[in-house]
């Protein structure tokens, strides 16, 4: 079927001035700018046929013409008629007429009027071949076209006989009949229709804004109900409101059951009344409130207090209310009784308290009670071992070495226990230094290899040549390397290898890496998730796990955290683990970095000082090394000279090294100072200092960084130099 609009006149061409095909439409909502988003239901609620209706109907009976309203794309939500004999013909003659558009007299086929309508935001008129007139009004919201409504009549001239046998046939009614009909009616004047564009426009717009507020207003009233139900209903909470003074304005039923106040005597009094004492005092409602009002919201736990004086802890949240971008209007403000959990926060505080007394105890009990005893048995068994009583007999000496294995293992448990509470109580003690694995290695082997030996198992070590020094505990790093040793040995067949292993972490250069492999049963992927955990022993592992409490690898774990580092596993079952962890390097040049200022390097050179303490008398106890490396604290400038950490600690000469930027006669200073302090302490001479230094170059030429990692590695191979020189003496 050939369109009918086809033939659709250009805007405004042949109309007089008055009766344009476009004007500005007069209805859409000025002045807002499109921020109204509306929603999909809304758009479908404004456009309701039911609700049109009437408005519809009058203006068509009114003009004698057809209204419609449609969507954006022209298609028909509903139409409705004026009772023309025409239309009940049509309406008559074709069931499925609904489909068209029933000014153009032809089926399925949007009105074009519309989309010019819809495109200019105004009223469009369109005259098309058939000499029909269609004026649509566009129905807007802000900026937003929701639809449109087309008003047109059959014929607005009498019908000239192509198109009474084009409607006759489309519509399958006679076209005689239909002649007869038509001829009967009175038609509109199409101009008068184009007029009355305007005020179909008016009328649209009107109703639709009309439309717009009732909708609104119904969804205020049902949001209204929801709010004041959920305020009403709300039992558990207090929900009330003040104005910017704190003044309450609204007070809900949960209030009213929570703080015992009724509506009429608390509203319009300022509710610092329902604050404990303290709070007032604290002008905790003022701050809450500008804190409110500066960021919008503020929350806070307290004492509140009923009227019958009873306090609760509550939960308070206030949000500040205001208009949209206006000023604040008051305060929304929520309580909830936190009674109950606050109750048990405090019970459980206090059972913390408790269990933290308690470890306390444990831990002396079992240092003193438990660990002495086990010290006697130790001592006086290796005593009987050793002869000291007599000789033994195989038998005996095979029973006493039984006795004393599982003394060694007690005592690894009993130490484990009072770790893990040292670890719980936060009092593991590190005393951090810089540390030669290569030292604590070959330490903890040699005590390994007794176990090891009894199972006739290898145990390797590969330690990298130069290694640097670890800044960490050695008493710690020489208990993290046995556990993991101990445990290879334990879970190891006979006869297999362990192979320790110290080199640069590959992935930071400032860690080093230290590992422990061996050819054993291996962990299973999902075991190794759970091998760090507390009291963690493999399923299965038998007879071997049981001497042990779980507990290694977990005091391991936190060691190696406490002191920088990291632990970690690899291990596949049946073909033995290997247990990795990394510590920090010692770094001399951060260790003094903060008197390797420019001013100080520029002044050309540094000194190592060495002050030598020699014991006359033997008898030199550890706690007076404290005391001297605390007196050297005491004599050096903090800003200008560090006290190295202990190097050289081993009587009959203790080295204590001081990295200095004074010139000569700074130095001399120090010494003079360094020798009399020295000698005040030690009266009886049974210690004799000696002070000697080192003075090295700082280049030029070189940038900051170049220049500090040359005098550092100067300073460290200077302290190699002297304390290989104190031991030839030694
Ligand atoms: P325990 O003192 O019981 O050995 P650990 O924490 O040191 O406690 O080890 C926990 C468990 O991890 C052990 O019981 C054992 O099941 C498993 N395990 C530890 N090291 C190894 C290893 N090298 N090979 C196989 N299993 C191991």
């Amino acid at each position: 079927m050939i369109p009918e609009t086809s033939g659709r006149l250009d805007a405004g061409a042949g109309l007089p001035p008055a009766m344009s095909t476009r004007s500005p439409s007069p209805f859409s909502l000025a002045g807002e700018n499109g921020v109204l988003e509306l929603s999909a239901t809304m758009r479908e609620d404004l456009l309701d046929l039911d609700a049109w209706g009437e408005v519809l109907k009058t203006y068509g009976r009114t003009m004698r013409v057809a209204v419609a309203l449609t969507d954006t794309g022209g298609l028909l939500l509903g139409k409705c008629h004026n009772p023309q004999p025409v239309w009940s013909l049509v309406r008559g003659a074709a069931s499925d007429w609904g489909a068209a558009c029933p000014f153009c007299i032809t089926k399925h086929l949007p009105c074009a009027a519309v989309a010019d309508a819809v495109r200019t935001s105004a009223v469009a008129t369109v005259h098309d071949q058939a000499g029909l007139t269609h004026v649509a009004v566009p129905l807007t919201l802000g900026k937003q076209t929701l639809g449109a409504i087309i008003a047109g009549q059959v014929f607005d001239r009498f019908p000239e006989q192509l198109l009474l046998r084009r409607v006759a046939r489309d519509f399958g009614i006679s076209a005689q009949e239909l002649w007869e009909v038509a001829k009967k009616e009175r038609p509109v004047a199409s101009a008068l229709l184009q007029a009355s564009g305007d005020l179909l426009g008016a009328l649209g717009h009107a109703f639709l804004q009309q439309r717009h507020g009732a909708i609104l207003e119904k969804k205020l009233a049902e949001t209204n109900d929801r709010f004041r139900w959920l305020a009403e209903g709300v039992r558990d909470y207090a929900l009330f409101t003040t104005d910017t003074t704190g003044s309450v304005t609204s007070w809900n039923v949960g209030a009213e059951r929570m703080l015992g106040y009724a509506q009429a005597e608390i509203v319009g009094r300022n509710f610092s009344c329902i604050l404990s004492p303290e709070d007032v005092h604290g002008r905790l409602t003022e701050n809450q409130l500008s804190k409110a009002l500066q960021t919008g919201r503020a929350e806070y736990e307290g004492w509140s207090v009923r009227r019958t004086q009873g306090q609760f802890w509550a939960n308070v949240n206030i949000t500040a209310l205001s208009n949209e971008a206006g000023p604040i209007q008051g305060f929304a403000i929520i309580m909830q009784d936190m009674t109950e959990r606050k109750k048990i926060a405090i019970v459980l505080e206090e059972a913390q308290r408790e269990r933290a007394r308690l470890q306390e105890k444990f831990l002396s009990h079992v240092s003193h009670e438990l660990r002495t005893p086990l010290t006697a048995i130790y001592f006086f068994t290796t005593n009987v071992l050793d002869g000291v009583f007599g000789d033994l007999n195989p038998e005996q000496r095979k029973h006493l070495t039984f006795a004393l294995d599982n003394v060694g293992q007690l005592k690894v448990m009993v130490s484990d226990l009072l770790d893990i509470t040292r670890v719980e109580t936060h009092k593991l003690a590190l005393a951090h230094q810089p540390t030669s694995l290569v030292k604590v290695t070959a330490e903890v082997l040699s005590t390994c290899r007794t176990n090891a030996a009894a199972k006739n198992i290898d145990i390797r070590s590969d330690v990298a040549p130069n290694l640097h020094f670890v800044w960490a505990d050695p008493a710690r790093v020489r208990q993290i390397l046995t556990n993991l040793i101990d445990n290879g040995i334990k879970f190891t067949p006979d006869g297999g290898t362990i192979t320790v292993k110290s080199q640069v972490f590959a992935e930071d250069h400032d860690f080093v890496c230290v590992s422990v492999s061996d050819s054993g049963c291996g962990i299973s992927a999902d075991n190794c998730k759970i091998i760090f955990d507390r009291l963690a022993q493999v399923k299965g592992s038998g007879e071997v796990s049981r001497s042990g409490l779980g507990l290694g690898l977990f005091i391991s774990k936190e060691l190696v955290s406490r002191l920088g580092g990291r632990i970690w596993l690899d291990s596949h079952p049946g073909h033995g683990s290997t247990f990795y962890f990394t510590l920090p390097a010692f770094s001399l040049a951060k260790y003094c970095s903060h008197i390797f200022s420019a001013a100080n390097l520029d002044a050309g050179s540094v000194t190592l000082i060495a002050v030598d303490v020699v014991e006359v008398k033997r008898g030199a106890q550890a706690d007076i090394l404290r005391e001297i490396r605390q007196i050297l604290e005491r004599c050096i400038d903090a800003g200008q000279e560090v006290l190295l950490p202990a190097t050289g600690d081993e009587w009959p000469i203790v080295t204590f090294f001081i990295v200095a930027c004074t010139d000569a006669k700074g130095l001399a200073v120090i010494a003079n100072r360094i020798l009399r302090d020295l000698q005040c302490f030690d009266k009886t001479s049974q210690l004799k200092p000696s002070i000697s230094s080192t003075t090295l170059q700082v280049a030029h030429g070189q940038s900051r960084e170049e220049q500090i990692h040359d005098v550092t590695v100067r300073i460290e191979s200077s302290v190699q130099e002297h304390l290989l020189g104190k031991e030839r003496i030694k």
